[in-house]
């Protein structure tokens, strides 16, 4: 089969690799396309000599064959791969925080994820454990693998802000990308908070404001006080940074209220100094968080949200023998929304 791989650092190439063999509780899926993620490019680009890597987090397809104890899968099924295969016994997974594993991550590591250790789905077939599926229903999969991680993020990030996020509160969304243009819309379908994007290309704006943020604004050093004007000078009360380049950061620590929610998801590479005085760094009562993927529950609901039209993620469709340009693409910034490469068989 193909299959898109990361073969050295900074270059990647369509190969002719085997259709991986299934182990007895294991699905093999037909891909029926693969969202390209931002977080690719990094591992693109990072220093690391690796043995070559099948790229691919936000899959989804059709189930292709099943191994003998797996119930409740049917071949043709629509599925989705979720992203975090924790080990689901931890206390950690226990406690519904398997995007945390004690077991399969570690203090400094996560568990698993495809396409970023064992191979991902940016080929025809995948081979995933049953029980990191979730059926898709109705939803079509061609369309559907960025609910895997671009919305999956986004939704964690969201729900762990939710007590901040009431009526009469401001939320911004730093980064409109394919995260930030998905956590835009969650934020519109599930909270009462008024909305405010922030990019650097007006389409993406546009999109936001066709989407449920009232006010938009292109990032630039004067972004922080436009936001500190709409809230009186006293800030948001949440703030998304789905960029975490070091303006965005900035940004979000100049516009963060006193007792707001900092979500740091972006790995652009920012960093701020915290200072322990009370004049220093941050508002009193600022509760930050560096936010990894999700948990079942954030997967669920926004599989629940996509089928009931609450979201709908902006996608353009690569065949996956074009994969390269779609990652140019993504570099340059001339997506709106997430490219889904498509394996045509
Ligand atoms: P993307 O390229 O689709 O979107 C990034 C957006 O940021 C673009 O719209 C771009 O125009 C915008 N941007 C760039 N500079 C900006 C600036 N100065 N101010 C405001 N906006 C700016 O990327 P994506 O796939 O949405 O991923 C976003 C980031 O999240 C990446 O760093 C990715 O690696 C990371 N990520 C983190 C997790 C996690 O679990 N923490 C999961 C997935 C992705
Ligand atoms: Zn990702």
């Amino acid at each position: 089969m193909r299959a898109l791989q990361l073969i050295a650092p900074g270059k990647i190439e369509l190969r002719d690799v085997d259709v991986p063999t299934i182990e007895s509780d294991e699905v093999l899926v037909r891909v029926a396309g693969a969202g390209l993620c931002h977080s690719d490019l990094h591992m693109l680009h990072a220093p690391i000599d690796r043995p070559p890597l099948t790229l691919g987090h936000e899959t989804a397809g059709w189930v292709d064959t099943v191994g003998g104890e797996v119930d409740g899968f049917a071949v043709g099924d629509p599925v989705l791969v979720y992203l975090v295969w924790a080990c689901g016994e931890c206390r950690s997974c226990l406690e519904g925080r398997d995007n945390s594993c004690e077991v399969a991550g570690g203090r400094m590591s996560l568990p698993p994820c495809p396409g970023l250790g064992p191979a991902g789905g940016m080929a025809e077939y995948i081979a995933v454990k049953a029980r990191y599926l979730e059926p898709l229903g109705a939803l079509d999969p061609v369309l559907a693998g960025p609910l895997a991680d671009a919305a999956l993020t986004s939704h964690h990030a969201i729900a762990g802000a939710m007590h901040r996020l009431g009526p009469g509160t401001t939320a911004v969304v730093i980064g409109l990308g394919g995260l930030g243009h998905t956590g835009l819309q969650i934020l519109s379908a599930i909270t009462e908070a008024t909305l405010i994007g922030v990019d650097l290309d007006q389409a993406k704006l546009d999109f936001a404001a066709a989407h449920g943020a009232t006010h938009t604004f292109l990032s630039d050093a004067t972004t922080a006080d436009k936001i500190l004007d709409i809230t009186s000078g006293y800030g948001a009360d949440a703030v998304f940074d789905f960029t975490g380049i070091q303006p965005t950061v900035d940004l979000a620590i100049s516009c963060i209220a006193p007792d707001g929610c900092l979500r740091f998801v972006g790995l652009g590479g920012g960093t701020f100094q915290y200072g322990a005085l009370p004049w220093a760094t941050l508002p009193w009562g600022v509760d930050l968080r560096k936010s990894y993927a999700g948990n079942r529950a954030d997967q669920r609901a926004v599989i629940e949200l996509a089928a009931a039209g609450k979201i709908m993620l902006e996608t353009k469709q690569y065949d996956l023998e074009d994969g390269l340009s779609a990652f140019d693409d993504l570099a340059a910034g001339k997506l709106l929304g997430r490219a889904i490469l498509v394996p045509t068989i």
